[in-house]
């Protein structure tokens, strides 16, 4: 791996695709012993994590179900501004063991104003499976149930993860060089 270019900016190694795949065969395997016999819904948050979530749907050895979902942010008319709708969420979740699939939690804002929405469709249980958490970034408190990685506090792409567009193509992780 070497440094890569995109757009205008340098990006250097950072996680290697080996370290991600085995990061990846961890995370399924403590799901797959939680999650035994539960037929858990997996809901992967597009467009950052469909590869994380198509590895880690592969390694769930469980029964289990996964849908896809995009979240839209407008401008609404409560004080709070900005309102998170979930596009593509069909599936009824009453009842539902539900694992939500993000590819990384930066301030928390994203997952802060979308989890009472999906607790409010009263699913048995909510849990949160992130591949990569930035601690420092964190504005708003969101308990990640498990983390694939914690870095630090600067912009990441690859694995899904673009720089204005590109970058999501690549097999492993780059950092802002
Ligand atoms: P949050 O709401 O936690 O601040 O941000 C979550 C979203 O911001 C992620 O799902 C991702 O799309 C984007 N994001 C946050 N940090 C990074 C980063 O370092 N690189 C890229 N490519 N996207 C990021």
């Amino acid at each position: 791996m070497q440094q890569i270019v995109i757009h205008d900016k340098k990006f250097i190694p950072y996680l290697s695709e080996k370290e991600i795949q085995g990061r990846i065969v961890e995370l399924a395997a403590a799901i797959n012993q939680d999650y035994s016999g539960k037929n858990p819904l997996f809901i992967a948050i597009l467009n950052g994590s469909f590869m994380f979530a198509a590895d880690l749907f592969k390694a769930i050895t469980i029964e289990a179900e996964i849908c896809f979902i995009k979240l839209a942010s407008y401008k609404g008319t409560s004080s709070s501004g900005q309102v998170i709708t979930a596009i593509g969420l069909d599936a009824d979740l009453i009842n539902r063991d539900v694992i939500i699939i993000e590819d990384i939690v930066d301030t928390g804002k994203t997952l802060n104003e979308f989890l009472p929405k999906l607790q409010h469709q009263q699913p048995a249980s909510l849990k949160i499976v992130a591949l990569l958490h930035k601690p420092e970034a964190a504005k708003f408190p969101i308990r990640i149930d498990y983390t694939g990685f914690t870095i630090p506090n600067r912009f990441v792409v690859g694995y899904g993860l673009d720089y204005d567009g590109l970058g999501r193509n690549l097999k492993e992780i780059y950092q802002l060089g």
